[in-house]
Parts: structure tokens; sequence; C-alpha cells
């Protein structure tokens, strides 16, 4: 069996690059290990968050990523809603970076408004108004239902007739244009792409290492549906969340808010815990999350970090129904330095991988641009 294109990973940076190659009319075959996704694809808050993204690349990547995700919706059958997302203050100094941010020439090509707490509490009712200091709205961010989202995908690309979907099949040894499952059955293609997330270390250990990848796990949390059709309606971020992405490094304001959040709250640091919330359609909220790198990783998940999700949940939220339905973990590969690594690790192989929390904001525009870069130079035919 050849094809044009192998992919190792049904993630969706596997079923992107499958996507955009099918589109092309390259034949493609994807090689997933379970008997569906279950990876970091499908246990995310499905934000897709220009918003967090650098201005520059990484801004502009993001935004064309949403114009896939608005199209590959179209075509699979899923909801892509344009919610927006809401950043709360409830401290001084949060507000003053939201203002900064705002008003600097990075976030030129963000639609943004600074709220006062009147005007945040209209776009976000559920903000909690004690202490609250104002906000800031931007309507560019959208949502999808990621097990939704990944699923239609799959049953979509399952009908192209471009496309091969080889689940329950653990790939071993990937070598020379040829690719062997765990039952030693082989394949091989013209290019290989390895998606395989933050399993990558299990074929190729010491290119994890070479790469200098970190392993990251998250801790998330989904409330029971919340009553009478309450809608939380855009994305939620607080404060802490601004110590999160590298969009506001920019803000001198923001050493503050570090420093008052290490020196009043150090448990948060030690976790790497901001807070976020998103809904799902049957009215849930998904709530996170922490993060712990590397050998910090245990295998099991603490009931501490929970608490403290919770704790800075209720300081900047009101939730009608609180109680928590399902708890889970997620892992993530991310690069120290790089938005995303694309590279040649063997003739013919391609590692995609190391987009961090970025995945869903900037995987699809990511396959698009890699295949096009393999197309243009004759590789995969
Ligand atoms: C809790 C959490 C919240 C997040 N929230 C967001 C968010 O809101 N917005 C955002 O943009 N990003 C978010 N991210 C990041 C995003 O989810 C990831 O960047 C993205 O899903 C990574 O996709 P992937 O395809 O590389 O990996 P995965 O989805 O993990 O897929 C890798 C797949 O490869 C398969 N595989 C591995 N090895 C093999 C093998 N040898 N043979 C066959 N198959 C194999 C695995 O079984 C798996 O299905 C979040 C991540 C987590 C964990």
């Amino acid at each position: 069996m050849h094809y044009d294109l192998a992919i190792i990973g049904s993630g969706i940076v596997g079923l992107g690059h499958a996507w955009v190659a099918a589109k092309r009319g390259y034949s493609v075959a994807v090689f997933e290990a379970d008997s569906r996704p279950e990876g970091a694809s499908i246990r995310n808050f499905g934000m897709i968050w220009p918003i967090g993204q650098p201005a520059g690349s990484a801004r502009a990547l993001s935004l064309r990523n949403q114009q896939l995700w608005q199209e590959l919706g179209k075509a699979a059958g899923f909801p892509v809603e344009r919610c927006g997302s809401v950043f709360l203050a409830h401290h001084e100094d949060e507000m003053q970076v939201l203002t900064e941010f705002a008003d600097s020439a990075s976030s030129r090509d963000l639609n943004l408004k600074v709220l006062n707490p009147a005007e945040t509490l209209q776009h976000l009712p559920a903000a909690n108004p004690n202490g609250l200091k104002g906000g800031l709205y931007s309507r560019t961010e959208c949502r999808v239902h990621p097990p939704t989202a990944i699923t239609s995908i799959v049953s979509y690309l399952s009908e192209l007739p471009e496309v091969e979907l080889h689940f329950e099949t653990p790939i071993v040894k990937v070598h020379d244009g040829s690719i062997q499952s765990a039952d030693r059955k082989s394949w091989t293609a013209n290019r290989i792409i390895v998606a395989s997330g933050a399993y990558f270390k299990h074929l190729f250990p010491e290119q994890h290492r070479n790469q200098q990848f970190k392993i990251c796990k998250l801790q998330m949390l989904l409330t029971v549906p919340q009553p009478d059709q309450w809608k939380l309606g855009p994305h939620m971020a607080s404060g802490l969340t601004l110590r999160h992405y590298s969009a506001f490094d920019i803000c001198p304001t923001l050493t503050q808010v570090r420093q008052r959040v290490a020196t009043t709250m150090p448990e948060l640091d030690r976790y790497g815990i901001h807070v976020m919330a998103s809904s799902t359609p049957a009215g849930e909220l998904i709530l996170g999350d922490s993060h712990e790198y590397g050998d910090d990783i245990e295998p099991f998940d603490k009931d501490e970090i929970d608490q403290l999700i919770l704790r800075e949940i209720h300081k900047v939220l009101q939730i009608p129904q609180a109680s928590i339905a399902r708890r889970w973990s997620g892992f993530y590969t991310k690069h120290p330095h790089e938005m995303y690594i694309f590279r040649e690790i063997e003739p013919r192989i391609h590692l995609v991988n190391g987009f961090g929390g970025n995945g869903m904001t900037l995987s699809l525009a990511a396959s698009d641009s890699v295949i096009e870069q393999l197309a243009n130079s004759n590789q995969m035919s």
C-alpha cells in the first residue's frame, strides 16, 4: 500500500494535514494507535484564541486558522461559533495591563474594547461584580466543542476518496518512507508526517531530546449542565491568564501582576494555574487549568490543583450550578521558543509538533503551510 502522504496521529494536527492534503488531491493515510482520537485534541477548551498570540506571524497564522475552522466546520458539519472573549480584571494592575494591551500597536488586528465594570457585566453577566475593575472584550475568538469537532472531522475524512483512516494501528517503526505497525503490517509513502503529539518520544526518543520538547500536563474540570438555558457567552479569561499568554508580554505593568501573584499566591505559580472558562453545547462549563512540566508530572491528578482552580474561578465568575461532573488531565508537547516545529528528521519523514497550548488556534493554518511547502517543492508525488 503506497500513499502520497502518510500521517501518524489523528489529533487535530494529523487530521488537519490529512484534510488539506486531500483537498489538493493527494492520497493520504492516517494511522492512529487508539480506536478513536483520545489525545489533547479532544481534552481541550475548544478555544480558538488569536488574542493570546503575539503580534506578527503567530497572530496572522491564528487568524488564517479561524478561516480554516469555518471552512472545515461547514464541510464536516460541526459548529464553529464566533463567541468572542472577555478578560476580567479584579485588580487595578490587571486593568492597567488590559488597557496597555488595547492601546498598543500589537493589538491593531484584533477587534478590542476596554470595558468599565457595568459594560463588563453586559458582555459577561456571569462576571463576579465583587471587586470587578473592568474587562477587555475581543470579538475575534471562536469556539468548537472538541469531542464533537474531532469526531465530525474523522467521519468527514472517512468519506473522502483520497483518505484512508487506520485506527487501532499503533506505529512502531518509521524509516526511509516506510511505516510498520505493531502487528507487523507495513505501508510506504512519498512523505511521512509524524503528528503524534505528547507521545512523540515513544517513536523518536532521541529526536524528542534534540528538539528540546517539554511535556506539559494540565488538569481540567467540567460542571454539570447549567439550569434554565443559562449561557456563559464569550470565553472567559481572568487576570491570572495575562501571565500565561506571551501576547501580553509587551505590557509594562505585567511585571507587577506577576510579582503580586508570586508574592501573595505562590501556590498558583507552583502549579502554573490561571483560570479560563468555555461553555459546551449542552450548557456545561469547561474550567481550567494548571501546567506541570517534565519531571514534575505525576501519574495521579491532584485534588489540591482542582481546588485551587475552583477557588480562583469563584473569585471571578458566578456560576449558577458549580457542581463538578467530570475531571480529566491532558498532555501536550511544548517547544521553549518556537511557535511549532516542522522539520525533516530523517529523509522523507517530517515532524510536526510542539504547538503547546495553541494547537486548536494554530494547527489548521500550520498544516496548510506545511502541505503547501511540500507540494511546491514536488515532494508529495
Ligand atoms: C487540557 C488542554 C487544554 C487545551 N486548550 C486549548 C485551547 O483551548 N485552545 C488551543 O488552541 N489549544 C489548546 N490546547 C492545546 C491543543 O489541544 C494541542 O496543542 C493539540 O490538541 C495537539 O494536537 P496533536 O494532534 O499534536 O496531539 P493529540 O491530539 O494528542 O494527538 C496525537 C495522536 O497521535 C496518536 N499517536 C501517538 N503515537 C502514535 C503511534 N506511534 N502510532 C499511532 N498513533 C499514535 C495518539 O494516540 C493521539 O491520538 C489544550 C491542550 C490541553 C491538554
